[in-house]
């Protein structure tokens, strides 16, 4: 006898919204289960002050995919906003990614040529290939900008020491001999207007979600409803922990509204020394350029101040840490994966890895495109 759905999946974020909206397409039907009060996993948004607040941290949508960008036009409209942060150090303001604005502040140096002179200068301490991401750093920039704009940002980021993360993580930062301070080097590039969380909500149209649902608790009867599971939570909890903890960092918001309508003049601002206990502050009003929905200035502005910390039971986990440790117990729970007939495993902590959103909406596609075939 056929179960009552085709498709039940675990977690209400872009993974599962995007794998439901093409198998409701397709005519499967599909029920979303999720933990949390609300849709939009940790891309979620929500309205205050007609401001469009990223409750989990900053989203800035960007993608080299044309896939991608043009799969989610049926769901949102995008601006035009590009991510430029600055970097504050101990007063200090420079301009990222690393670009000749950075390289001139730091350094005096003018020309593109002066400024490749001087990091070649500084890259010579690193003999062979970079084996983390302080030699990685090193390699790319220097040792000045590596110490002034990396090395704190990164320790409190990760709560390892540079020498102890692998070189990847910092080869996702562009280096440039340009004036160009896109953060990205991506050909599309925007905030969805009116909201992550409405965009999620139009992939879902139509679909059963069923909220403050936790499938862990409730998983014989509602894998009973369903003929696959596309469990997008983390890969270890679904194992009951039984090889051990995979490591996450989590992060800790203090968002405040101010009564003021400007109080940096940007998005993104980073405090890059190590002393400051916060990585970075968000000023939300500026991915839509200071409008509310209507075009009209708000008045008032909300800011996060960001907290990282390592992850444990009970906090919310964002950041997979990719490590060799990690990566090992990572493939073992692979492999009880890959005994289960029935589950898709996706998404950040699904595969237990540093998604962008443009990455996991692709994979999402890729996925549900295999099982169509
Ligand atoms: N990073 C840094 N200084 C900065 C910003 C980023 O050293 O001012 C490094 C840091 O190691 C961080 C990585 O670059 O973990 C990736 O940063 P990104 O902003 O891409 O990360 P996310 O927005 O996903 O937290």
């Amino acid at each position: 006898m056929s179960k009552q759905y085709d498709y039940l999946f675990v977690g209400a974020g872009l993974y599962s919204a995007v794998f439901a909206n093409l198998a409701k397409k397709a005519g499967k039907k599909c029920l979303v289960v999720e933990k949390k009060n609300h849709i939009a996993g940790n891309v979620y948004t929500y309205l205050e002050e007609g401001i469009h607040v990223h409750q989990y941290g900053a989203h800035i949508f960007h993608t080299n995919s044309k896939k991608v960008w043009d799969f989610l036009q049926d769901f949102a409209e995008f601006n035009r906003f590009t991510n430029s942060p600055v970097a504050n150090y101990k007063g200090e303001l420079y301009s990222m990614p690393f670009n000749m604005y950075t390289f001139n502040k730091m350094w005096g140096v003018v020309t593109p040529q002066e400024a490749e002179a001087k990091i070649a200068q500084q890259r010579r301490e690193i003999t062979g290939e970079p084996r983390n991401l302080e030699e990685q750093a090193i390699s790319l920039v220097g040792r000045d900008i590596y110490e002034k704009l990396i090395k704190g940002y990164t320790e409190k980021q990760w709560g390892r020491d540079c020498k102890d993360l692998p070189a990847f993580i910092i080869k996702r930062l562009p280096v440039r001999l340009t004036f160009d301070n896109n953060y990205f080097n991506a050909l599309y590039q925007g905030i969805p207007m009116g909201g992550y969380t409405k965009m999620v909500a139009n992939m879902l149209e139509g679909i059963e979600v069923r909220l403050n649902t936790d499938y862990l608790e409730h998983k014989e009867e509602l894998d009973a409803l369903a003929e696959k599971v596309v469990y997008t939570g983390p890969i270890d909890a679904y194992f009951g922990y039984q090889l051990g903890y995979l490591q996450y960092r989590s992060v800790r918001f203090e968002t405040e509204t101010l009564d003021s309508p400007n109080f940096q003049g940007n998005a993104a601002v980073n405090y890059t020394d190590r002393e400051t206990p916060f990585t970075r502050i968000i000023e939300h009003k500026w991915f839509q350029f200071g409008k509310d929905d209507n075009g009209n200035d708000v008045p008032k502005t909300i800011i996060s101040r960001e907290y990282s910390s390592e992850w444990k039971p009970g906090d919310e986990p964002y950041y997979p840490v990719n490590d060799q440790v990690n990566g090992e117990l990572y493939g073992k729970y692979k492999a009880l994966a890959d005994r289960e007939p029935n589950i898709i495993f996706g998404g950040r902590l699904g595969e237990y890895k540093y998604y962008d959103m443009d990455a996991v909406i692709l994979s999402a596609m890729e996925r549900f495109e295999k099982e169509s075939v």
